[in-house]
């Protein structure tokens, strides 16, 4: 350091990397010199004072510093050139054949069912869309975070392990002559170099001391700066550390927050600097307040500045060095060599080992910075992989200690890098064989479990800690990574060690069998339940740990005999239980059985026997690899003992049978949920179906006579079948009764179920049928069903694709529901009623609805058992219990007492069982009689059953007690079974005589035949007649039923009468209708040809009161629920920015970009006014004393719940009956004689200019120029408008009154946002704009549905519509005269130039629509008197509509022409028709009056289509609201879905010439100079020359954004998102407005928005804006679609995806590929088009509570 400047961080700051440090530079690439010295010497210099700050560092300058002062000279002796240019280079000489990507929390992973070796092979976006795995059945999943890449491994993919991305790297460089081989030179330094960072690194992050450097870094006087840190651990939550450090250091919440949410990502920070003893009291004081909120003090060290500096450093060298690995392959096997070389001599660990045994000490930064490290070098290159691994295991044991008792997440622990190696299968072999890592596991475990180990060495959960328990897990699931894939090549060395695993595994097992025994409680309850979650929870967890050890065994006969003699020994030490008592006997129908007294009820009992049930999966695998025939040369018969084998299994049966008895019932639940998972899916692989499988060993090498005994000795029920006790506890007899239903069942499975490999020549696939056949039996199951309820394998795979088709076919699903498989026909017949995974309630659907199919299908009831396959050798024998004689004791005595009708001794599901056994006994023989002649056949059970006995018990035989049985009435339902099984015996014994009579085989064959034929024409007689009674039975039960109708009318006779009238009434109103259309009234809305107003009588009942009501002016008021809100539905301009709230607007004019408007929207549902208020104000009272459902609707805004129907409203419309109006044709035509348009201007203006001398006195004047010229006729005065016909305004009642000001009032208030004034001046205008928006709404979603435009409209949308035009006809009458007349001016200053005041919109800046329905709705305004209120009559209005309807028209046409100036000609091919040649003189006025801006080049015939197709909307719109204002019925067209013709009858309604360019011809004189002025205005023509942008029509239709087809491609996008805010890599939540389309960053403090003073998240401010509080979001990771509104409510879908089962996968927990389904996304479009969303949001919360917790602001 001669230089001695300090140049250190100043220089650096200013110069970035760039400019080598030259002295420093020189000295390093000295050849002499001792890198490591230099190196430290540099370091103990620079790096205090580049992290002096680390308080408040400012991280850029900070970064600067180090390349330059640090890294920049050291990677410039590294590569001994400029380091850009040589990375720069050597990163273009290749990539690497492995991809790497090491996954953060939430991204998605793709994985291939179809070729990775097992599910934990993944691939990254980018590899996956670049693979062929893309087209095969993939699944997505979310990351945990922590785990990478496998592109490149060609170990994990049994086909495509590259991605094209990736295959060029391994195919341009060969993996000999490495990518980019790095010069000697370079290595050379680089194994100078690496070691000293290395050693740095490891030094520094296990560096002990608080206070002291290692001396070669401490070069400068030691300053007193300490900093107290504080760890992240995860017992203390975010809200316990703010707390604490607030109170401990007295800061402020936000600085407090500050540092909490540092550590949480970090893992540690330094929360105060200054000297040690401050430091040091900070620290207690931290550690005190942490442990008083939570028991627990939070970890805080006082640290020296300097030592915090280095560790800071040594992560960031981490990065650097990580960095530097992606580059180049030599890089990374010099860093493994050295982080691999142990110093000699030494038993310490290598660099790496000694990071990893500390990685449970690091903090959270710090141990990200070396996983990454290990992934990026280790897991890059396959033999150093395989010495990390090697390493990895010799550690094992600690490590996994380590991870036990840290209290981080997994995903955090180095231990969570075993998923990497150990599923690697050349790697676990490996392990295996070299590190021998089962044991190694299995002993890890030995060794953490025995803390639960009780007196018996039986392990004992009660007590546990989940979390602790949790990581136990950890070391199974590793195991289970180990064992995944099964070797194909056993070597002598494997062999060896893979048993000494297995017999380790056993001492674990050991443990198990028989713990948690537990003991009938009798008399009093038990106190507490008992654990039962953890034991069953290993269970689970071991099962497929168990089959795959299993099917290791069975892949090679030696390993699978030696495993089965370790097992057996061990099962044998285990099942000394009980030796000490003396042995009993029993004595049954002349058989004996010895055995030792136990009884379930009264002895301790374990359902934990995983032991005996590896014994005996390894006792099936010898039977079906054929092994068993060499099993005496490793278990001689003597040790073999099999009634012990079978002693436990069978208890833990008898347990479950004594449960369902309720026997255990004071036991509590734990047992019944033991009980319930012992026989359930996720378990009962490796418990029940082993403990029958068990039994069926049992069955097989016992005597049947002496395995029954023992069955009734178990099941307690030796009595039960020896004579019958009188007793006359119905509770007793019940139990009895249950028990004995569980063993028959028992013994129906122990015969019947054979659907194993090994106990008969059954494939898995077979297996996998049948389940799925009997679980369709019970119903059609959608596919998800049906795979929760197979068991997985290993790979989570159940097997059902490849065998679903062959047994179900698959139905589509609807708009909504999921595709279901329904079970093809000829699968029926495999149905067993007795299936043994069929729970009780299955049991007794699947018995029902196979019933009734048949019934259906005129066929008997009968459903015995279909044929079983045929025994493996080893288990023929179990056969024989079915003829023994005890079988046949049980069977007839059973018999017996229902004949005997002893109805108490008896069920009929105990027949039924019964009916079972004996057709099993005859299948068996029938298939026995037709494999082999009849002498060899010893299986007699026709022989047994027929025989009489001699006891009195046995006086009669089973097919006597049969035919008696078909009599016992309670037995009805039987008689069909019985009837088939009456068959089989006959044709068992034809069989046997058949086969006796041998020497005619052919004929006695024929004769069979034919019995079997007459048999079957007696079942088809006998269906016959059975379907013919069943046909009289029900001609009988309608009978009654209409008989039963008619006495029901009768008695409520008034009722009817009732509802015929109304119906009647309805009718008559249709005729009048259909009269009033054959007579042709005019269909004419506007002018002297108007036609009449159709108006009825409306007679409304009230849904609260139902008290009906005739709507009327002068009655009490009836009101329609309602809702109002904002709405962006119609908008053309996403990027405008709303005002978010209404204080300065003004909303006469409606911009025609139509960007945000009010909604006005009704369920239809009709209340007295008074009823609704009485409601209203009841709940007001209700809901203030609950306060948690005020979230679902807002009272303060006046929200409710419609009482009928439950949808949201906030608000009621008031119903004002139409006043009906004829036109007098006569006095229609006189008037049109002088009312020209140009007249009705100047009466209208001379009206309005006199209203405006009248009323504003001392105001400026409104019109002075028009005015003066109108004055000049001196035949017009201010009452002429009067001479055209008046009448009085209409008298509403003063409760129809109080509703309109009422309503007025909440349209006000929503669609402004502002606080209710009832005085307000834009009330008015409020009302005419949500009427006009809400018409062009119902248009527009019309349109877009392509539905006529009358008649098609919900019943709701019309009566809402209908109410509203009404009302807003109404409303007018509320307000003052005078300040309706001041806003009509002010409309009519767009139309009449001459009215123009100041702030007065250009015609391309409002929207016409608007502009009518407010001019027409405020005119009557200009008809107010001082002294009368008038209005005009009907005639008058006729002309006032068709003339302020007309010059809308023209300003429009005028607006369409001028804005599609620019518009380029279309398909349509050229014509020279009448209104071409109109729209071409059109034009050329157009242009004259523009100065030339508007081109007069555009042929005529464009713009008369431009004219035509961009009017629609506007036409429609009118006509629309012209029928709802005045119930002039519309022309026929109009009601019909047809294009052509529409724009005629739209005309003909509207008293428009269809060539509409005529109505400025007609009207030329008048609106030649209007014309002249829109024309003039700057707006116009800026718009012209193209300064600015004009509206096109007809507008855009709003649609929800187009989504890809397939789902991955929106999670591509997701995973190239970026939070605009902020660079961390934290895990983001991507969501998807559907709206606009932007992508926003949800649920992240980082994209919050302050919005009035509230935080908001990314959606809910950007809803404000999108769709003005409304919005609907994809939540893309998540795949569900989010609706909101405003800050509170929000609702949760699942995402309008579907599998190809035709299901959603919410949270894509099943991961199927998805595609869109339109229908299903048409849906959505139409619930945001009817303004539904908050109604659907309102509907989900009421029935979904969940959502109450979840905070909608902040998403
Ligand atoms: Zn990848
Ligand atoms: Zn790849
Ligand atoms: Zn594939
Ligand atoms: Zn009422
Ligand atoms: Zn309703
Ligand atoms: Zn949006
Ligand atoms: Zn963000």
């Amino acid at each position: 350091m001669a230089d001695g400047a300090d140049r250190g961080p100043g220089a650096g700051a200013t110069g970035g990397r760039a400019p080598a440090q030259a002295p420093e530079r020189a000295m390093w690439c000295d050849e002499r010199f001792d890198f490591q010295g230099t190196f430290l010497q540099c370091l103990a210099k620079h790096v205090p004072n580049i992290y002096s700050a680390e308080m408040d560092p400012l991280l850029e300058k900070q970064e600067e510093m180090v390349q330059a002062a640090i890294l920049y000279p050291l990677e410039c002796y590294l590569f001994g050139e400029d380091p850009d240019i040589f990375l720069e280079k050597l990163q273009q000489s290749g990539t690497s054949q492995l991809c790497g990507k090491v996954f953060k929390g939430g991204e998605t992973t793709y994985s291939c069912r179809d070729c990775a070796v097992d599910p934990t092979c993944v691939l990254c976006i980018d590899c996956f869309q670049n693979s062929i795995h893309k087209n095969h059945r993939y699944k997505m999943h979310s990351s945990t975070g922590g785990g990478f890449c496998d592109c490149g491994d060609t170990e994990a993919w049994k086909a495509g392990p590259l991605c094209t991305k990736h295959e060029l790297g391994s195919s341009s460089s060969p993996k000999e002559n490495s990518e980019c081989q790095l010069n000697e030179e370079i290595m050379e330094h680089s194994r100078r170099v690496f070691p000293s960072v290395i050693k740095y690194i490891v030094d520094m992050l296990i560096w002990e001391e608080e206070k002291e450097l290692p001396p070669e870094l401490t070069v400068r006087e030691k300053v007193d700066s300490y900093y107290c840190v504080l760890f992240n651990d995860e017992h203390h939550s975010y809200d316990h550390v703010i707390y604490s450090l607030q109170r401990a250091l007295g800061c402020e919440l936000g600085e407090a927050q500050l540092h909490t949410t540092a550590i949480d990502k970090e893992g540690r920070r330094a929360v105060k600097a200054g000297h040690y003893a401050s430091c040091q009291e900070a620290k207690e004081e931290i550690k005190r307040h942490s442990e008083n909120v939570s028991q627990r003090p939070l970890h805080v060290e006082v640290l020296h500045a300097d030592v915090m500096a280095h560790q800071k450093f040594a992560l960031r060298l981490g990065s650097w060095l990580n960095k530097l690995m992606s580059y180049s392959s030599d890089f990374r096997q010099i860093f493994c060599q050295i982080c691999l070389k142990e110093e000699a001599g030494s038993e310490k660990p290598c660099f790496i080992s000694k990071l990893m045994l500390w990685d449970a000490k690091l903090h959270k930064g710090a141990r990200k910075v070396l996983h990454e490290l290990i992934f990026s070098s280790f897991f890059m290159e396959m033999e150093y992989k395989k010495l990390f691994a090697v390493e990895f295991v010799k550690y094992y044991k600690a490590l996994q200690k380590e991870y036990i008792s840290d209290d981080h997440d997994r995903v955090l622990s180095v231990t969570a890098l075993s998923v990497q190696m150990f599923t690697v299968p050349t790697l676990a072999r490996h392990l295996i064989e070299e590190q021998n890592v089962i044991t190694t596991i299995t002993e890890t475990l030995l060794e953490v479990l025995p803390e639960y180990l009780d007196k018996n060495d039986k392990f004992n959960f009660q007590g546990y800690s989940q979390d602790k328990l949790n990581r136990v897990y950890a070391v199974i699931y590793d195991l289970r990574y180990v064992l995944v894939s099964k070797p194909t090549l056993w070597t002598d060395r494997l062999r060896e060690r893979f048993l000494e695993g297995f017999v380790s595994f056993l001492r674990i097992l050991t443990c198990m069998q028989g713990m948690e025994e537990i003991k009938r409680q009798i008399g009093q309850h038990i106190e507490v339940d008992h654990d039962w979650e953890a034991a069953i929870a290993i269970q689970m967890q071991l099962k497929n740990i168990l089959l795959m050890f299993q099917e290791w065994c069975a892949s090679d006969e030696e390993l699978l005999l030696r495993a089965y003699r370790e097992c057996h020994k061990a099962v044998m030490r285990c099942s000394t239980n009980g030796r000490s008592r003396e042995k009993t006997m029993f004595h049954l129908c002349g058989h004996t059985l010895e055995s030792r007294p136990y009884r379930v009820s009264a002895d301790p009992v374990s359902i934990h026997l995983p032991l005996s049930r590896t014994l005996a999966g390894l006792h099936v695998r010898l039977s079906k690899t054929g092994a068993i025939s060499r099993l005496h040369e490793f278990v001689s018969p003597e040790e073999f003992q099999v009634e012990l084998l079978v002693e436990y299994p069978l208890r833990c049966l008898v347990l479950v049978a004594q449960v369902a008895a309720e026997m255990w019932r004071r036991n509590g639940l734990s047992l019944i949920s033991q009980v319930f998972y012992y026989q359930d899916v996720k378990c009962r692989e490796e418990m029940y179906d082993k403990d029958i499988i068990m039994l069926q060993i049992g069955a097989s090498l016992m005597d049947p006579n002496q395995f029954l005994l023992l069955m009734l000795q178990r099941y307690e029920l030796a009595d039960a079948f020896k004579k019958i006790k009188p007793t006359k506890d119905q509770d007793l007899i019940k139990q009895y009764n249950i028990l004995i239903e569980e063993m028959l069942q028992i013994l129906i499975y122990v015969v019947g179920e054979r659907y194993v490999p090994g106990i008969s020549n059954v494939t898995k696939e077979d297996v996998i049928m049948r389940e799925i056949i009997h679980l369709l039996c019970i119903e059609p199951m959608a596919h998800s069903a049906i795979t929760k309820s197979l068991p997985e394998n290993e790979n989570n795979e159940t097997g059902l694709e490849n065998v679903i088709d062959k047994v179900a076919t698959f139905k589509k699903p609807g708009v909504s529901g999921h595709g279901v498989y329904e079970l093809k026909d000829e699968c029926l017949k495999e149905f067993n009623m007795f299936f043994y995974h069929y729970t009780k309630t299955q049991h007794s659907k699947a018995e029902h609805t196979q019933k009734k199919r048949r019934k259906q299908e005129n066929r008997d009831e009968a459903l015995p058992p279909p044929p079983p396959p045929d025994f493996s050798p080893a288990f023929s024998n179990v056969v024989r219990i079915l003829n023994c004689d005890v079988m046949m004791h049980v069977l007839r005595t059973l018999l017996q007492r229902a004949v005997e009708l002893e109805t108490h001794l008896w069920t009929e599901a105990m027949i039924q069982m019964v009916l079972h056994l004996l057709s099993l006994g005859l299948l068996e023989e029938k298939q026995q009689l037709q494999k082999s002649p009849e002498e060899e056949v010893s299986f007699d059970f026709y022989h047994k059953a027929t025989r009489m006995g001699s006891s009195a018990l046995n006086a009669v035989n089973v097919l006597m007690l049969l035919e008696k049985l078909k009599r016992v009435p309670q037995l009805e339902a039987q008689k069909d079974t019985v009837n088939w099984i009456l068959q089989m015996f006959d044709m068992v014994k034809r069989l046997r005589e058949k086969s006796s009579l041998t020497t005619v085989t052919a004929a006695s064959t024929s004769e069979a035949a034919k019995g079997d034929e007459s048999t079957q024409d007696k079942e088809k007689a006998e269906r016959k007649r059975k379907a013919e009674a069943a046909r009289l039975h029900r001609q009988k039960i309608m009978a009654q039923m209409s008989a039963l109708q008619r006495n029901f009318i009768e008695t409520h006779k008034l009722l009817y009468e009732n509802t015929l009238e109304a119906q009647g009434k309805e009718d008559a109103i249709m005729e009048e209708e259909s009269v009033s259309s054959a007579v042709d009234y005019s269909k004419i809305a506007l002018g002297p040809k108007r036609g009449p107003s159709v108006a009825e009588k409306e007679v409304l009942t009230c849904i609260l009161c139902q008290e009906e009501q005739e709507v009327k002016l002068e009655s009490a008021a009836m009101v329609l629920s309602a809702c109002v809100q904002k709405s962006t539905a119609l908008t053309q301009n996403r990027s405008r920015i709303l005002e978010l709230s209404g204080d300065t607007v003004d909303p006469l004019f409606m911009h025609p970009d139509l960007p945000c408007g009010t909604h006005t929207g009704s369920c239809g549902h009709v209340m007295h006014a008074a009823c609704w208020q009485k409601y209203f104000e009841a709940m007001q009272l209700n809901f203030r004393q609950r306060l948690h459902v005020e979230q679902i609707f807002d009272l303060e805004n006046g929200e409710y719940l419609c009482p009928l129907c439950k949808s949201l409203c906030n608000t009621v419309i008031p119903i004002v009956p139409l006043q009906a109006q004829k036109i007098n044709s006569e006095d229609a035509e006189a008037v049109a004689q002088i009312l020209s348009l140009a007249r009705w201007l100047e009466i209208v203006t001379v009206r309005i200019s006199g209203y405006s001398v009248k009323n504003a006195k001392g105001e400026k004047q409104n019109l002075p120029a028009f005015a003066n010229r109108g004055m000049g006729n001196s035949a017009l005065e201010f009452h002429s408008i009067l001479s055209f016909g008046v009448q009085s305004s209409a008298k509403y009642s003063s409760s129809i009154k109080e509703m309109l000001i009422l309503f007025a009032t909440t349209i006000y208030r929503v669609g402004l946002k502002v606080a209710p004034n009832e005085a307000d001046s834009r009330i008015p205008m409020m009302t005419w704009s949500t009427c006009a928006f809400t018409i062009q709404c119902i248009e527009n979603l019309l349109e877009t549905e392509g539905k006529p435009l009358f008649g098609s409209l919900q019943n709701r949308q019309h009566s809402g519509l209908k109410a509203l035009v009404q009302f807003a006809a109404a409303q007018r009458t509320t307000s003052p005269q005078v300040l309706i007349q001041k806003h009509l001016i002010r409309l009519l200053g767009v139309l009449l130039p001459n009215f123009k005041v100041e702030d007065t919109p250009s015609l391309l800046e409002v929207d016409m629509f608007h502009i009518l329905v407010g001019a027409v709705l405020s005119f009557p305004s200009l008809y107010w008197e001082d002294a009368v209120d008038l209005q005009p009559s009907s005639i008058s209005s006729a002309y006032n509509h068709l003339y302020l309807f007309h010059l809308a028209t023209l300003a429009h046409i005028t607006q369409i022409v001028i804005s599609s100036a620019t518009e380029s000609s279309t398909a349509c091919s050229p014509d020279n028709s009448e209104e071409a040649q109109s729209a071409q003189s059109f034009c050329r006025e157009v242009c004259q009056y523009t100065s030339g801006c508007f081109s007069q080049d555009i042929p005529g015939w464009l713009v008369w289509d431009c004219v035509k197709k961009g009017i629609m909307p506007y036409l429609r719109c009118a006509a629309l609201f012209f029928h709802y204002l005045l119930g002039v019925s519309p022309p026929e067209e109009l009601l019909q879905d047809s294009e052509e013709g529409q724009f005629k009858a739209l005309c003909s309604y509207l008293s428009l010439p269809t060539n509409l360019f005529l109505l400025f011809h007609e009207y030329w004189d008048t609106v030649n100079p209007l014309l002249q002025r829109w024309c003039a205005d700057p707006m116009v023509l800026s718009c012209l020359k193209g300064k600015s942008i004009a509206i096109r029509y007809p507008r855009k239709r709003n649609h929800l954004i187009e989504l890809p087809e397939d789902y991955s491609c929106l999670l591509n996008q997701a995973s190239q998102f970026r939070c605009p805010r902020s660079s961390d890599d934290e895990q983001k939540h991507p969501v998807l407005c559907l709206f606009c389309g932007a992508m926003l960053c949800s649920q992240n403090t980082c994209c919050q928005e302050l919005v009035n003073g509230e935080e908001l998240g990314a959606c809910t401010s950007h809803a404000l804006q999108c769709g003005a509080g409304v919005c609907m979001f994809l939540k893309i990771r998540e795949c569900k679609v989010v609706l909101i509104e405003g800050k509170t409510r929000g609702c949760l879908y699942p995402a309008p995806y579907l599998d190809e089962y035709g299901e959603t996968d919410p949270g894509l927990k099943r991961g199927n590929p998805l595609h869109l389904c339109r229908e299903r996304y048409r849906k959505l479009h139409l619930l945001w088009q009817q303004h539904c969303i908050i109604e659907e949001i309102a509907r989900s919360q009421e029935t979904n509570q969940i959502f109450f917790g979840f905070n909608w602001q902040l998403l």
